[in-house]
């Protein structure tokens, strides 16, 4: 077990193997009972007595339908008994020197009552679709929290994207409500928030009634009579009960990625989505009541969902809420943040830490990590490089690192190791969670057993998968249940070794087959990433006369390296070396950038037909982060 790291011993946790695997096997065998009894997590008005409810066949998923509660009840009045003077929120501004605001739980409390009260003004009532394009603040987090309050749907879109982008996502879910602030703030650059919704309605037909806009740089901004609202004339604090949810209704709507292609409004439903992210933050993150949690994600994407506003808080958690980007006043941002609040959990992305870690050691050492025992990654598979590199410069070798896979579609984790359970293995996200039962299938649908390569299913529904595509259930049956009919599809391929750990390899459509040899991108990607000039790699495949596919490397180079013939030639020797003969590179190109979605995904679909040379149709590109890229990437594409 050479490639294993043992979990550090600690005197308390919320798990151990043992539990795990006990409670693993019981979460199969009674899942009902299982899933009942963690539903205790939650403050129900009426308990439910069902469990799950579900085909993939035809598609239909319900959990504990015959409960009732309301989640932002959970995440904050029911805190109020015992944890009324607890900080839930420790928000740390762009500016650093900007002023940190703390809430305590009966803070926040009075914030969501004034927010649910200002969308009740504005019209809002239970059901009605509420489109949130925010700033990293807490209004955010305190938005979703009111909209739940009340029964209304959040959609939430991402602060950083086109009027364009915006108005298809409020087009697309009917939405007659958006709540937004005057203008964000990122890296000391002001957004113009409030004038993309504005271009976001004037160009594009919407059924918009009410905006709702937050003061938060306080720039000089155009109303429009009727339509804008500043949310300090609307707010007020009278009572503003909890509206009573069945479990089924519906809690939001989020928009995917956009990595492989359309993004899909998936739905999630109030109470399966809440013991969901209740139960694995619990155990995911071994939160104890002391931690301070700090998720860098934007509430625009699922993991500012999952375990910015719904995990944490609903577990009682005091968590950091991140106006902010990594690199800015400088690359230590994230490391000086943690010494200043004392984070002891800490959650980022794949994308953050390479970027960082480019930079050298110095931005990290500068700052006390002291405070820190545990760091996970979510969001693209994790080079082993990278890995190390976050588990012993920042997490200085000592603290446990978790590898968690999941989807918009998940609602939460599916797969990782349990911090002080498991050994961690560089590179893989580990062993499924409680009630998920992953199964390896070969592209004619036959299972795989034992240790295998092939497309990762999950052969039973669990409490936090999205029920639907909203308006288009269709689309949902044809994405996820219709390659292989009964099991639900995540487009991921994935490796299980002999120990029955998993290991994400990629996309399935980023697949390459050299001469008849299948590979992972992650997998060439990796070997690329640990020479010590590489940064970020992504590799895809393009037709190649004689072996079907040939292998093409677009890289970046640590700050400072600048790319030559020479370092390409050892770059596929390199390669050769790690991997072996049929995974030498065909085509290695510099570059100093990669096209990346908004979250900070490779988009690797779009590097396919550049390398394919087809570049007629890139698809859809509205979530790329820098469409500039894309021109400079074409002309610079290698052709031999
Ligand atoms: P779209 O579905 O629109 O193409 P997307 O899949 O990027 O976009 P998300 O739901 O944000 O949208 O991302 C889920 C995907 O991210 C997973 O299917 C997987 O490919 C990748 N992913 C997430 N976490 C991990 C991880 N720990 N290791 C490997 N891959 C991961
Ligand atoms: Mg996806």
């Amino acid at each position: 077990m050479s490639e294993f790291i043992e979990p550090p011993q600690t005197a308390k946790t919320n798990c151990t193997a043992a539990q795990y695997r006990a409670d693993y096997v019981r979460s199969l065998s009674d899942p009902d009972g299982f899933w009942l009894e963690q539903a205790k997590r939650l403050d129900w008005i009426d308990p439910p007595t069902i469990g799950g409810e579900w085909s993939f066949d035809p598609v239909e998923i319900k959990w504990f339908a015959d409960g009732t509660l309301n989640l932002c009840h959970n995440a904050v009045d029911r805190h109020l008994a015992d944890k009324a003077d607890k900080t839930a929120l420790i928000f740390e501004p762009d500016d650093p020197d900007g002023a940190v605001r703390t809430l305590t739980f009966a803070d926040l409390h009075v914030e969501v009552i004034r927010m649910a009260n200002a969308l009740k003004a504005m019209g809002v009532t239970k059901g009605a679709r509420v489109t949130l394009y925010m700033p990293m603040v807490v209004e955010g987090v305190v938005a979703m929290l009111a909209c739940a309050r009340l029964g209304a749907v959040h959609s939430v879109v991402f602060g950083g994207f086109s009027p364009e982008a915006l108005a298809g996502r409020i087009i697309d879910c009917d939405s007659h409500f958006v709540i937004t602030a005057d203008e964000g703030l990122r890296g000391g650059k002001p957004i113009a928030l409030n004038a993309n919704v504005d271009a976001a309605l004037d160009e594009h037909d919407t059924q918009v009634k009410g905006v709702l806009v937050i003061k938060h740089t306080g720039a000089d901004i155009t109303m429009k009579e009727g339509r804008d609202h500043w949310y300090a004339d609307l707010a007020s604090d009278e009572d503003c009960p909890c509206e009573p949810m069945n479990a089924e209704d519906p809690l939001f709507i989020l928009y995917t990625s956009g990595s492989t292609g359309k993004p899909k409004g998936v739905l999630h439903t109030t109470g399966g989505y809440g013991v969901w992210t209740a139960t694995t933050f619990h155990y995911v993150f071994d939160h104890q009541p002391d931690d301070v949690f700090w998720c860098s994600a934007d509430i625009g994407w699922i993991t500012g969902h999952s375990y910015v506003t719904y995990g944490p808080l609903l577990n009682g958690a005091t968590q950091v809420i991140f106006e902010g980007v990594p690199n800015y006043p400088d690359h230590g941002r994230f490391w000086a943040t943690i010494a200043r609040h004392k984070v002891s959990i800490f959650y980022t992305a794949p994308t953050a830490i390479r970027a960082l870690m480019r930079e050298g050691d110095s931005f990290v050492t500068a700052h006390d990590r002291s405070s820190l025992r545990l760091l996970g990654s979510v969001g693209e598979p994790i080079n082993p490089e990278a890995w190390r590199w976050y588990r012993d410069v920042p997490g200085e070798g000592r603290v446990p690192v978790i590898d968690t896979w999941w989807q918009t579609e998940t609602g939460g984790v599916m797969l990782t190791t349990l911090p002080y359970a498991h050994a961690m293995k560089p590179g893989s996200a580990g062993l499924p969670f409680f009630g998920v039962q992953p199964q390896l299938v070969d592209n004619e649908g036959q299972v795989l057993d034992g240790a295998a390569e092939g497309n990762l299913c999950l052969t039973a529904s669990w409490p936090g998968q999205a029920r639907t595509v909203y308006g288009d259930h269709d689309r949902f049956v044809q994405t996820y249940f219709s390659t292989y009919t009964g099991k639900y599809f995540t487009g991921d391929g994935c490796q299980r070794d002999e120990h029955g750990y998993y290991r994400i390899t990629g996309r399935v459509d980023d697949v390459i087959n050299v001469s008849g040899h299948r590979m992972g991108t992650a997998e060439v990607e990796s070997a690329l990433v640990l020479h010590p000039h590489v940064s970020e790699a992504a590799v895809v495949g393009f037709p190649h006369d004689i072996k079907g596919q040939g292998i093409y490397c677009y890289v970046t180079l640590n700050a400072g390296d600048e790319g030559s013939d020479d370092l390409a030639a050892e770059l596929r020797q390199w390669v050769r070396k790690e991997i072996g003969p049929v995974a030498t590179p065909d085509r290695i190109h510099f570059t100093d950038g990669l096209p990346k979605t908004r979250s900070g995904k490779i988009m690797r679909r779009i590097l396919r037909k550049i390398a394919e040379n087809d570049y007629g149709s890139l698809g859809d590109t509205s979530t790329l982060a820098d469409p500039s890229l894309v021109d400079r990437l074409i002309e610079g594409r290698v052709k031999s």
